[in-house]
């Protein structure tokens, strides 16, 4: 679309997040645009708005961040934000009368989480939350292979998040700004894969949660998070999340004739994917090929798209709650040391 038909997004929080993928990404768009910023750092601000040719007159701060209701070159706000501050940035967003797409986690609790949806609900405003994977393709190959039963039914599937953070001054290790740990924060996508992959909602879940005693990055949030769910169709997934330990993030779907995995499952880019498949006795090991694509490019584009055809984004404030009422599952089931049925 040409410039002045796309939507026009305001980046809230000006982090590693928004600078290193997001604001690069809009290059890549088609029907999304950045035309505006809301930072708390005004001369950093400043520089990002020369770099991406937004004018000065439309960078905010979070005191001023309401009166994006009087800019009408803004029709959508990205946030970006510390989890904690989600909830609040969406509801004063709506009232501002913009469309929400907000990133993961969604919040800090269900019920966080049910207020933004009622906030959007009141202002007659969309709400999408950033899960970026439901937009990549790979993943997408995988989920209709499931639906289609290419390799019979699925069985069982694994998936593995975790990474190295050392930093336990950063929001991500202070319980009001991130809700919790690795859970949310990483762990959440083996979660959210799995149930976008099945479509269907686990039934019980089992988990179990370990931190480092005395370690200061886990004074208030967990370090890691091990847990199962069960499925109405019988599948059952094995999932695990850790804050320190290196870099592996794995992606496993076990069917009756054959199996799919990705590694790297969750990055950003370079997704790899192999699958096995068993006629008889002989198998064939592949590995299917599809062009990357910029998956925050997709995800915006596919935002600009429903507001623009005014229909209902793929992942709704709804899908972000549900998630969150999941991991409250699984940590009062690490906590009580049984499953949870949900
Ligand atoms: P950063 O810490 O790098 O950036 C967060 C930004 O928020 C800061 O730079 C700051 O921007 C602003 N901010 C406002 N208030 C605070 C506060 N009290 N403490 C810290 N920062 C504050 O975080 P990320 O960019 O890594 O993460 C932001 C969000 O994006 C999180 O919700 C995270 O879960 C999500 N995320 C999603 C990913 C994905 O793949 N979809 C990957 C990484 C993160 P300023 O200086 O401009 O005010």
């Amino acid at each position: 679309q040409p410039e002045e038909q796309r939507v026009g997004y305001a980046i809230v929080g000006l982090g590693h997040l928004s600078l290193d993928e997001i604001l690069p990404a809009l290059a890549q768009c088609k029907k999304s645009k950045v035309t505006a910023l809301v930072s708390g750092n005004r001369e950093k601000a400043l520089k990002v708005a020369k770099q991406y040719g937004v004018p000065e007159k439309n960078i905010y701060n979070y005191q001023t961040y309401d009166q994006l209701k009087d800019n009408p070159e803004v029709q959508a706000i990205y946030i970006v934000l510390p989890n904690g501050l989600h909830a609040e940035y969406t509801i004063r967003g709506a009232k501002a009368g913009k469309h929400i797409l907000c990133e993961k986690p969604m919040a800090n609790t269900p019920e966080e989480c049910r207020q933004m949806i009622e906030a959007c609900k009141q202002a007659n405003r969309k709400l999408m939350i950033a899960y970026r994977i439901q937009y990549e393709p790979y993943h997408a190959m995988i989920r209709d292979s499931i639906r289609q039963k290419k390799f019979g039914k699925v069985k069982f599937i694994e998936a593995t998040n975790a990474q190295y953070t050392a930093n336990p001054s950063h929001w991500r290790h202070v319980k009001a700004l991130a809700g919790g740990g690795s859970l949310p924060d990483i762990g959440l996508y083996c979660l959210n894969t799995i149930r976008y992959a099945l479509g269907e909602e686990p039934t019980e879940v089992m988990g179990y949660q370990y931190s480092t005693p005395g370690d200061p990055l886990f004074k208030e949030v967990e370090e890691n998070v091990t847990w199962q769910m069960r499925f109405p169709s019988g599948v059952l997934a094995n999932c695990a999340t850790a804050y320190a330990a290196h870099e592996n993030r794995t992606y496993k779907v076990l069917a009756e004739k054959g199996w799919m995995s990705m590694q790297p499952a969750f990055a950003y880019k370079g997704l790899s994917m192999k699958q096995s498949h068993a006629e008889g006795p002989v198998e064939y090991n592949e590995e299917p090929k599809v062009a990357e694509k910029n998956q925050f490019a997709l995800e915006m584009d596919h935002f600009s798209d429903c507001i623009q055809q005014d229909k209902k984004p793929f992942t709704p404030g709804e899908e972000g709650l549900q998630d969150h009422i999941i991991m409250e599952a699984i940590y009062q089931s690490a906590q009580e040391g049984k499953p949870v049925k949900l």
